[in-house]
This record gives C-alpha cells, structure tokens and sequence, in this order.
C-alpha cells in the first residue's frame, strides 16, 4: 500500500539517505530502526510530506503520490517532542486539528477514541499538568482523530520508561490492530523495535541494512552491523531473545 522508490536526500553537501527502496502493506506496523543521525527521522518526513527528497518516488495504492502536498496525501504524525500546545488543555489539543474538518468525525467516534486512550479523567486538564505517559497519549489522540491514512510516530517510547513504556507500546499496537492503521514507527531501540513491529528497517548512515520480519532479522542477520547493533550494542542476549521469540532462534 505504501512504495518508496529509489529515495535520495542530501543536506548542504552531506548524504543522508541513498536509493532507500520499501514496501509496506496495509495494516502492518513497521520499525525504522537505526542510530542516531542515520536518517530515520528524514525519511518520516519524507513519507509525510513536509521535507522534501531530491530523487525517487512515493505511491499510495498504486498512486503516485511524490507531489502531494502533505494535507493531501492524509497520513498524520506524532512527533517526538509531542508538540502539544500548553496554552490549551488536553481536550481543546485532541480536536485542535478538527477545527477545519467539520463532519469528519462523529461526536461518537470522537469518545470511541477517548476512551480507549483512557484520557475522560484528563481531559480539562492543562498539559503542563499530564504525565509523560498521559501527554503521549493525548498526542495520539490528536492524531488519531484525523483518521490518518497511515499513522507515523518518531521515538514515541524514548521519553518514558518502565511500565509506562509498555502500556504505551500495548497501546499503540491495539491501536494499529484495531483501527487496521498501517503504521511506522521511527526507533533507535532495537529490543522496541523487535517487540512491536511486523517487519523493520534497519538503516545505518542512509542506507537499507535489512529489511524484515523480526524473526528474519534475528536468525538471519544480512550483515556485521545488523548482527552487532541488535545483537551486542544493546545489550540483547540470547535467553531474551529466547523469551521473545522461542527456542528456534536463541
Ligand atoms: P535520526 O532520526 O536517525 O537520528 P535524522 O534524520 O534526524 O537522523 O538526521 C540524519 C542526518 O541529517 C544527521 O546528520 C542530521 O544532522 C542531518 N539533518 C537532519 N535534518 C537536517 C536539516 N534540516 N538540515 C541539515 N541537516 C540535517
Ligand atoms: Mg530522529
């Protein structure tokens, strides 16, 4: 459902992304995963639509979508900073992009997400006043509410820890199950990535590592940085890989 094709982006001399190639079927949750600085953030925006690439093509179900601006192509983000706004409260954020879009979402549909973000205790409160976890999920609500095409999310677990971290995830993979959202997740935690995606993009400094499935990643790595950055870099060994994915791949 989403192509990326032959994708380049430069800036002021440095490359930064080179020839990424990706397909992505609906409904799937899919990690870009990867370093700090390797690209993963830029090629989010990319696919968004608010940064521009200097070669190669996007397709939406079998559109060209490569010139459309990013209110056009209907996918939404939430960024990493959540980029909610103080001045108002939780509710006035959730519907603050709804403002224009009169119609598109019934007052019903509006509480179905609410609710299943468990935000009613919270709405009338400022967001200098929520938790990380509850600013999180405000900022997925906001988001959701837009019923985006494809839902983005830039390091949406690296502000929060501990058993909040994991509520988070669970959320957001019932989110991408239930609602059927085709979703991308940018990450530079490899257990993260491992744990919540149906396939993941390894990328370092630009380039496609690999390409796949957990369990593809785990016992076939395609290469020294794949196997050292998920396997010894972060510290994940081999009884939680064991824990994770079973007896065939420790
Ligand atoms: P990641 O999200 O993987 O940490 P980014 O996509 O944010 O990486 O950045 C990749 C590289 O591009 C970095 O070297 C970063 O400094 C550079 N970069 C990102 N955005 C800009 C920009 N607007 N102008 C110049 N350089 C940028
Ligand atoms: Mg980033």
């Amino acid at each position: 459902m989403l192509k990326l094709q032959n994708i380049s982006k430069h800036f002021t001399g440095k490359v930064v992304l080179e020839d990424i190639n990706l397909d992505i079927q609906a409904g799937e949750i899919v990690s870009l995963l990867g370093p700090s600085g390797s690209g993963k953030t830029t090629l989010l925006n990319i696919i968004l639509g608010l940064t521009q690439m200097d070669h190669g093509k996007i397709f939406f179900d079998g559109t060209d979508i490569s010139k459309l601006s990013m209110k056009k192509r209907g996918f939404n983000i939430v960024f990493q900073d959540y980029a909610l706004f103080p001045n108002l409260n939780a509710y006035e954020n959730i519907v603050y992009g709804l403002r224009n879009k009169k119609g598109s979402i019934t007052k019903q549909e509006l509480q179905e997400y609410i609710d299943f973000l468990e935000l009613n205790p919270h709405l009338t409160k400022r967001i200098g006043e929520l938790s990380g976890g509850q600013k999180q999920r405000v900022a997925l609500a906001r988001t959701l509410v837009m019923k985006p095409k494809i839902l983005l999310l830039d390091e949406p677990l690296s502000a929060l820890d501990g058993v909040i971290k994991e509520s988070i995830k669970d959320r957001i993979k019932s989110i991408a199950r239930e609602f059927q959202l085709t979703t991308i997740i940018v990450t530079h935690d490899p257990e993260e990535a491992l744990t919540l995606s149906d396939k993941i993009l390894i990328i370092n400094q630009g380039t496609i590592s690999q390409f796949g499935t957990p369990q593809e990643i785990i016992s076939q790595p395609n290469n020294d940085f794949v196997e050292e950055f998920i396997l010894n870099q972060l510290h994940i060994k081999r009884n939680n890989i064991y824990k994770l994915f079973g007896e065939k791949y420790a």
